[in-house]
C-alpha cells in the first residue's frame, strides 16, 4: 500500500537524523528509511557505526562512541514522533511531485511531498584480509576523528593522493612517525600538498609499496606489505593504519533524477536544495570537503528548515 508522506528523510546519520529531529518538532511527521543493518553503505546510523570513540563532538566532553552517539540521535528523533523504517530504498521517480520512494515492491512505498535525501558516503577500503576485522581497532578512515589516539604511536597511511597527504600532515601532530604507504613512485596529490608531505620530517615515503594484509590479534599491530614493482614481501611494525584511497557517495539512487558533480556527489544550491523543487540533501552525500558528523548534522538542520519553509511555501 503506498503511504502519503510530507517528508521522507533516506538515510540515518548524523544529518537523516538531525533532519528528522527538525521536521518531526516542525510536526511534519517525518519517515526516515534507515537503510539495512547487513550493509556497510547502507546501514542505519551510517559511518559512525564503523568508529569507536567520537571526541570532538561537542557536548561530549568525555568523549562517546560513535554507536552510542548515533542511538541517542535516533532515541531523540523517535521522542518527537519520526518513524524510522528499518528498510533500503530500491528506487525514487523525482520527476513528479508527490515523488515516488520505492522500498523493494514494483508500487512506490511513498508518496512524498518533500524528500530530503541524507545518503552519505562510504570510504573506499583496501579489500586486504585483517581490514575489516580491525576497522576501530586501529584501523581508521578518519584522521581528524581518530588521530588523537595515536600520540607517540608510529603509525601508517596508505595513499597517494590530496586526502592521503592531508591525513599523514595531521597525523604528524600525534605519531612520532608516519609511513606514508604509496601503490606506485609518483602522488597523485597537488603540487602544494606534495612539498608539503614531503618536507616533513616526520613522514617516511614508502614508494611502490601495497598492503597484503593487517595483523594483529584484537587490535593493529603491524602491516605485511608487498614493493609492486619487486613483489618482495616485508612486515612494517606500526599499531595504526589510517586508509585514504578516496570515498565515493552513496549516490547510485539518484543518477538520472538528481544533479550530480563530477565527483558523483550531489550539487546543491542554496542551502540545501538539489536540483529537483522540493528535494534536499545534507550529509556527505553532497559534501567532499568537510565531512565531520558536526558538519552533517548541522547540514541536516538546514535541509529540514528548508524543506519546512519550501512545504509552506506550497500551501501544505
Ligand atoms: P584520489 O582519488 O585523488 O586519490 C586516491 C589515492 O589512493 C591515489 O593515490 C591512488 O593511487 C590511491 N589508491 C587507490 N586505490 C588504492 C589501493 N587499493 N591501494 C593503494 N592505494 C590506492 O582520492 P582523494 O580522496 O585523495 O581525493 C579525492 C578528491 O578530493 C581529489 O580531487 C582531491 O584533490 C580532493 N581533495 C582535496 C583536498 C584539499 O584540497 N585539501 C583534500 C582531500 C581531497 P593511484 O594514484 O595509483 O591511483
Amino acid at each position: 500500500m503506498t503511504e502519503r508522506r510530507q517528508v521522507v528523510v533516506i538515510g540515518s546519520g548524523p544529518a537523516g537524523l538531525t533532519a528528522a529531529i527538525y521536521t518531526a518538532r516542525a510536526q511534519l511527521e517525518p519517515v526516515v528509511i534507515e537503510g539495512e543493518p547487513s550493509s556497510t553503505s547502507d546501514q542505519p546510523g551510517g559511518q559512525l557505526m564503523l568508529t569507536t570513540e567520537v571526541e570532538n563532538f561537542p557536548g561530549f566532553p568525555t568523549g562517546v562512541t560513535g554507536p552510542e552517539l548515533m542511538s541517542q540521535m535516533r532515541e531523540q528523533a523517535l521522542r518527537f514522533g519520526a518513524d524510522l523504517v528499518t528498510a533500503k530504498v530500491t528506487k525514487v521517480d523525482f520527476s513528479a511531485s508527490p515523488f515516488a520512494i520505492y522500498v523493494g515492491s514494483d508500487e512506490p512505498t511513498y508518496l512524498a511531498d518533500s524528500v530530503i535525501v541524507a545518503t552519505g558516503a562510504r570510504s573506499l577500503m583496501l579489500g586486504v584480509p585483517g581490514e575489516e576485522r580491525l576497522l576501530g581497532y586501529g584501523l581508521s578512515t578518519c584522521a581528524t576523528c581518530d588521530g588523537f589516539f595515536f600520540r607517540g604511536h608510529e603509525i601508517a597511511v596508505v595513499g597517494g593522493g590530496d586526502s592521503a597527504l592531508e591525513e599523514a600532515i595531521f597525523l604528524t601532530r600525534f605519531a612520532s612517525k608516519v609511513h606514508l604507504l604509496v601503490r606506485r613512485d609518483s602522488l597523485r596529490a597537488s603540487k602544494i600538498m606534495q612539498e608539503r608531505a614531503l618536507a616533513n620530517e616526520k613522514i617516511e615515503v614508502h614508494w611502490n609499496t601495497g598492503v597484503l594484509e593487517v595483523l594483529g590479534e584484537s587490535k593493529v599491530e603491524r602491516l605485511a606489505i608487498v614493493d609492486t614493482v619487486t613483489g618482495a614481501e616485508a612486515v612494517l611494525e606500526v599499531t595504526g593504519i589510517f586508509v585514504a584511497i578516496g570515498h565515493v557517495p552513496n549516490t547510485d539512487l539518484f543518477k538520472g533524477q538528481l544533479g550530480l558533480h563530477d565527483n558523483g556527489y550531489i550539487e546543491v544550491g542554496v542551502g540545501s536544495r538539489t536540483t529537483v523543487d522540493g528535494v534536499f540533501a545534507c550529509g556527505d552525500v553532497q559534501d567532499h570537503v568537510y565531512r565531520q558528523a558536526i558538519t552533517s548534522a548541522g547540514s541536516g538542520c538546514m535541509a529540514a528548515i528548508d524543506a519546512e519553509r519550501w512545504l509552506e511555501g506550497q500551501g501544505h
